[in-house]
């Protein structure tokens, strides 16, 4: 079954009919692509081992989820040193230790920026050319220091995407509503006219929602414990049919 949660705060409530959109901004890290085994468990072995560091790969799961309230800024500008902290956290927490954990983490955060690197999901290419022949416009929104203007054309989606704003760029970084505000701009875009996609709930559908836009929460494995409210989707595949019909409240 598809599921695509459509769930009000208030069932009884009465809620205006949310209209279908002209524009669509994706998340890219987790929702168009994810990495490839140089951000795995093997790659931090590699890069560490290159640094005279050893760690034990069974322990990355764990250090990537216990170093990851790093990565959360109270004001949401965009901070490179941030990144580079959290890579250099998660080394420690697989045991690595000594005078080059800086240039190990400062490696594999520069790699960060390489496309090469990357994996686009697959279903993505049939989603972005539904959505183009539909005559939506698409943009990329994304707390990365990746070159976006390159993205198209390196993952074989010459034409489809005409916006990209990166934090790096921008400045601020999502939730923040300037990065929001500014990718609206360049598709002249009113924020009740667009959609955001993303797989993070806090960054991309609620600071989404924060200014007006409508808010699409993609969750390709477990289902987030808190959903309320929230449109969800399963695989972007449900996405251009979703755009097509104004939301209907339950
Ligand atoms: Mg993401």
């Amino acid at each position: 079954m598809s599921f695509q949660s459509r769930i009000g705060r208030n069932p009884h409530s009465i809620i205006a009919p949310v209209p279908a959109v002209s524009a669509v901004f994706f998340d890219v890290d987790f929702t168009l692509i994810h990495p490839g085994p140089r951000f795995q468990a093997r790659g931090y072995v590699a890069s560490c081992a290159r640094h005279g560091i050893v760690i034990d790969p069974l322990r990355f799961d764990r250090a990537v989820a216990a170093a990851a309230p790093l990565l959360e800024s109270g004001d949401h500008i965009y901070d490179g040193r941030v990144f580079e902290r959290y890579t250099r956290r998660i080394i420690e927490l697989m045991g690595g230790s000594g005078p080059a954990l800086d240039a190990a983490a400062r490696e594999i955060f520069l790699e960060w920026a390489e496309h090469r690197h990357f994996e686009l999901y697959p279903d993505v290419p049939e989603t972005l050319e539904r959505l183009h022949r539909q005559g939506v416009r698409i943009g990329l929104i994304s707390n990365t220091h990746r070159c976006l203007t390159s993205f198209e054309a390196h993952f074989e989606l010459d034409g489809l995407i005409s916006a990209t704003v990166s934090s790096y760029q921008h400045g601020y970084m999502k939730p923040h509503p300037s990065i929001f505000r500014a990718a609206l701009e360049l598709l002249e875009a009113a924020p009740a006219d667009a959609a955001m996609v993303g797989d993070s709930l806090r960054h991309d559908v609620l600071g989404a929602r924060e200014i007006g836009m409508r808010g699409i929460l993609l969750a390709r494995g477990d289902l987030p414990a808190e959903t309320d409210g929230v449109e969800v989707v399963r695989s972007l595949v449900e996405v251009p049919d979703l755009l097509k019909a104004p939301v209907v409240p339950q």
